[in-house]
């Protein structure tokens, strides 16, 4: 049974005597730095552009290069791309460490692939929200929460765990609860997220669309009824707020039959088990750091695959089928 921590679990007082440096200020670093500040927190902002610094000093906060904030600061936040972390960790943050601070990151992903590589005599933690920045900021200015995954990597002070999650309370997070992970496993997660369920549901979508406007319904009608209308987006809130298969007593119960009997179909048609072989091993590809291996190869050589997948991306139809749903509906 996974731990779930809530905001008494937490305590702000932990860290409220410490300078939580954030380094980067967009979507979660503006986020979380905000929230940190609402909550009490004293944050200083380090960043590498004279743009973003404007907007943070904006903001009210204190804004230094990333190499100071990271010297000034108890709590280190990593808040700026996964890609650009190595570098920018190596050559700004690490200089500005010290014994006994602690290293917070959004995700688990450049520790876990050690393509960061912390010191041995810092803590090193994880506040992973399962929300963009944008939705950070907003459910905690409206008095709710986020759900996050945290993570303890090193426990050098022995507070580790009680930091990381002051941290959380702090953006607002604890007010949800959050879920311990190991940086592992919340990188894979995050990863299958992206590579396992993305293009699956994305590939049942296209073969959707095309099969019936290969059957002569009008594309507008057919992008209408399966996406742009936003019922389907609606029905999948609906699934969070109610569960699975409570939501499904919202529809009539016509669809209802017709979606039960029909499912059995394509289970017997081992549409699972053919989705259940290629997710299988996309994640083993993901646990073994074969993924990572070939994404460090493709960036070393100028993003020559990722370049050509984009350009064959555009040739698709379905920016062309929007596009004219889009202007019949007055979208735009
Ligand atoms: P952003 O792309 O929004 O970060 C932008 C910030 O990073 C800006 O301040 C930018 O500076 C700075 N930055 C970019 N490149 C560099 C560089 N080479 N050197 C110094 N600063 C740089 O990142 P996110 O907020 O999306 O992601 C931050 C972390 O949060 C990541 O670990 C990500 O995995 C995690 N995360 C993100 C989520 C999201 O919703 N986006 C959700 C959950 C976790 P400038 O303004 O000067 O360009």
């Amino acid at each position: 049974m996974a731990t779930i921590y809530h905001d008494d679990d937490a305590d702000l007082a932990l860290i409220q005597e410490q300078t939580i440096g954030v380094i980067g200020y967009g979507n979660q670093g503006r986020a979380q730095a905000l929230n940190l500040k609402d909550s009490g927190l004293e944050v200083i902002i380090g960043v590498r552009s004279d743009d973003t610094e404007a907007q943070a000093r904006q903001d009210g906060f204190e804004v230094h290069s990333i190499r100071e904030a990271a010297e000034r600061a108890q709590i280190v936040m990593m808040l700026i791309p996964d890609e650009v972390m190595p570098e920018v960790f190596t050559e700004e943050v690490l200089p500005g460490l010290a014994e006994g601070k602690a290293l917070c990151f959004a995700s688990g992903y450049t520790v876990a692939f050690r393509t960061v590589v912390p010191p041995d005599n810092v803590d090193v933690v994880m506040v992973a929200p399962r929300m963009i920045g944008a939705g950070v900021r907003q459910t905690y200015t409206e008095g709710a929460g986020f759900p996050s995954f945290v993570g303890v990597h090193q426990d050098t002070t022995g507070n580790a765990l009680q930091t990381v999650l002051a941290i959380a309370k702090g953006i607002g997070s604890t007010r949800s609860g959050v879920l311990e992970l190991s940086f592992a496993e919340e990188a894979h997660l995050d990863l299958f997220t992206e590579q396992g369920f993305g293009p699956a549901f994305g590939q049942v979508l296209l073969s959707s669309m095309q099969v019936l406007i290969d059957a002569g319904y009008p594309v507008e009608a057919v992008m209408m009824e399966l996406i742009l209308s936003g019922e389907f987006a609606y029905s999948m809130q609906k699934i969070v707020e109610l569960g699975f298969f409570k939501q499904m007593e919202l529809h009539s119960n016509t669809s209802q039959y017709g979606s039960l009997t029909r499912a059995v179909r394509f289970i017997e048609a081992g549409m699972s088990e053919t989705i259940s072989v290629t997710m299988k091993q996309v994640l083993e590809e993901i646990r073994s750091g074969t993924f990572v291996r070939e994404w460090e190869t493709e960036k070393q050589a100028g993003l020559p695959m990722f370049t050509q997948l984009k350009d064959l991306r555009e040739l698709h139809p379905i920016a062309e089928w929007e596009k004219k749903t889009r202007k019949g509906f007055r979208m735009d």
